[in-house]
């Protein structure tokens, strides 16, 4: 089994790196982020506060997520857009500091990668608690400006302000919890995606992807 661990902040370029990488290596991709996206989506939907340690805990241990390049299943409503959306993005952080919340995602992220020969897998914590096996281990950043522009761009907003508010606040608190804090995982390599195209952050991706298959 070949895997590529991709971390790194919100706007760092994660999410389009690891859909490119995949397409080019012609593996799946999961998105993780969109995992803890959909209980805080849920959370919300369902009147649940997200500081509500134990019932954010209850409702993730049955919680159904499907998660494909195209859409977001939550309970088998289509969250794709939803789980983009301003609430959720002050919500997530918070539910992502639920521990009992990260070993249940942790655990079907791992079975995901088991049931696949090969797969790219990115969020905050895949190269240093999910998967510290990985074949290949990224950790992208790029500078902030950059990266409020980029979530502004994503979310279809003209507030780059407030996206750079919402980036650095969940910086803080990924950062900073207790629970899998988003780090440098031991043996990534950091990339710095700012004023780099898509196109040559990937390639740096696939050859490293293939020295370690030369490796292997
Ligand atoms: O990747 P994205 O920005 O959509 O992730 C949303 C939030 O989910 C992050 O800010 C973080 O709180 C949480 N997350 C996490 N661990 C992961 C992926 C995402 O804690 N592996």
């Amino acid at each position: 089994m070949r895997v590529i661990a991709i971390d790194g902040p919100a706007g760092s370029g994660k999410t389009t790196v690891a859909r490119a990488v995949a397409a080019r290596l012609g593996v799946e991709h999961l998105d993780t982020g969109a995992m803890y996206r959909s209980v805080a989506f849920a959370a919300l939907q369902s009147g649940v506060d997200p500081m509500d340690v134990e019932k954010v805990a209850e409702l993730a241990l049955h919680l159904r997520i499907e998660v494909d390049d195209r859409r977001v299943l939550v309970d088998d409503v289509d969250a794709t857009d939803a789980i983009r959306g301003p609430d959720v993005s002050v919500a997530v952080s918070t539910v992502a500091q639920n521990v009992a919340v990260r070993s249940e995602l942790v655990r079907r992220q791992r079975a995901w990668a088991a049931a696949r020969g090969g797969a790219v897998m990115e969020g905050r914590d895949i190269g240093s608690v999910v998967l510290p096996d990985a074949d290949v281990k990224v950790y992208l950043v790029a500078d902030d400006a950059e990266r409020a522009r980029r979530r502004a761009r994503q979310d279809g907003a003209a507030d780059v302000a407030g996206a750079a508010a919402d980036v650095a606040r969940r910086d803080r608190i990924d950062a900073g919890r207790a629970a899998s804090p988003m780090v440098v995982a031991e043996g990534a390599v950091v990339i710095d995606t700012t004023g780099r195209t898509i196109e040559q952050v990937v390639d740096a991706v696939v050859a490293l992807a293939e020295s370690a298959k030369g490796d292997g």
